[in-house]
């Protein structure tokens, strides 16, 4: 499949009105790597860290984890990597640790929750991260964040580890980015304070969408019921973007929307800038972008939405059919 986008695999996902949308791809395995040139990724806009420890009878050793991301890192060379930190709780269990039984797991505790309150194997990591950096650049995303002070803590957690390593007289990164995924709903409501604080945001549309229509992302029986294209969603990433710009936050939507080629058009208008996904996707994706005008697709989306569609999505579909 590769093969047939190989043509504009070096090329920009450029519309026909003039918006670049960056194209980076989703990663969680060394296996993975090779995939940053083949596909034409410009990055690795998420890399989850979750594998290295789901797959293991032990908790990985500091050192075993250095030597992982910096191999990561080595494979990447000049493109970037944003590490995501351990997305862990009753709903992924690691084998070797005690477990919490939750009624609701996937609002349990998890992610930057249990990072902050357990901090331990946080610490670890970001030590591990800071490390197999080793001079070179870093840029660090934590999971799960729903309000403003998680996020300071978490990062106060980074300079701290950073600290530490100084007076060892470890080298340190020679860039540093802490982001944060927005994955409730109540982030987009946060105090304008932390647009202005975080170095950038990315979109976890899975656990967004999730959280947003209370619609289990696992239930069959609830999964498909809402469209992302859904009028309400749009608006609340209108306002994460409206947000963003007001502050000049690097802005990324990671979620599996973003390798949907439709989906991702209607992201580009609503404008999402940067699109995180995997990738077998970026080939479809860029070829869709690259055909469309987006300031059309924004007047399909305008007019859905005054008519007072559910969906903008029948009305694009029947504009692509209609249109190419
Ligand atoms: C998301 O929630 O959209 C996301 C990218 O993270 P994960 O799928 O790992 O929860
Ligand atoms: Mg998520």
């Amino acid at each position: 499949a590769q093969q047939r986008y190989a043509s504009i695999r070096d090329k920009p996902a450029t519309t026909r009105d003039g918006v670049t949308i960056s194209l980076h791809m989703n990663a969680g395995l060394m296996a993975d790597l090779p995939s940053l040139n083949s596909s034409g990724a410009e990055g690795v806009g998420l890399y989850r860290t979750e594998l290295q420890f789901l797959t293991r009878a032990h908790m990985p050793k500091r050192s075993e984890l250095v030597e992982y991301y910096a191999r990561v890192m080595n494979a990447a060379g000049d493109k970037r990597v944003v590490f995501r930190t351990l997305d862990i709780g009753s709903d992924k269990v690691l084998p070797y640790m005690k477990s919490v039984n939750e009624p609701n797991p996937a609002l349990g505790w998890r992610a930057i929750r249990v990072g902050l309150d357990k901090p331990g194997v946080l610490r670890m990591q970001l030590q591990a991260l800071v490390r197999a950096a080793n001079g070179r650049p870093l840029a660090i995303m934590f999971p799960f964040v729903a309000q403003w002070e998680e996020y300071r803590a978490a990062r106060a957690e980074v300079h701290k580890v950073i600290e530490g390593e100084r007076r060892l007289g470890h080298p340190l990164p020679d860039a540093l980015e802490v982001g944060a995924m927005l994955e409730t709903p109540s982030l987009a409501f946060a105090p304008q304070k932390f647009f202005d604080e975080v170095d950038f945001i990315s979109i976890g549309g899975n656990d967004l969408k999730q959280f947003f229509f209370a619609a289990d992302r696992e239930n069959e029986l609830v999964r498909k019921r809402y469209d992302t294209l859904n009028v309400s969603f749009l608006s609340l990433i209108e306002r994460i973007v409206e947000r963003c710009a007001i502050s000049g936050t690097p802005l990324s939507f990671c979620g599996e929307d973003a390798g949907r080629p439709v989906e991702a058009l209607c992201l580009a208008a609503t404008g999402i800038r940067m699109l995180s996904m995997r990738p077998a996707s970026i080939g479809p994706v860029k070829s869709l972008l690259r055909r469309a005008d987006l300031g059309e697709v924004r007047k399909i989306i305008a007019d859905a939405r005054h008519r007072g569609d559910q969906s903008v999505r029948p009305a694009v579909m029947h504009w692509l059919r209609e249109n190419g």
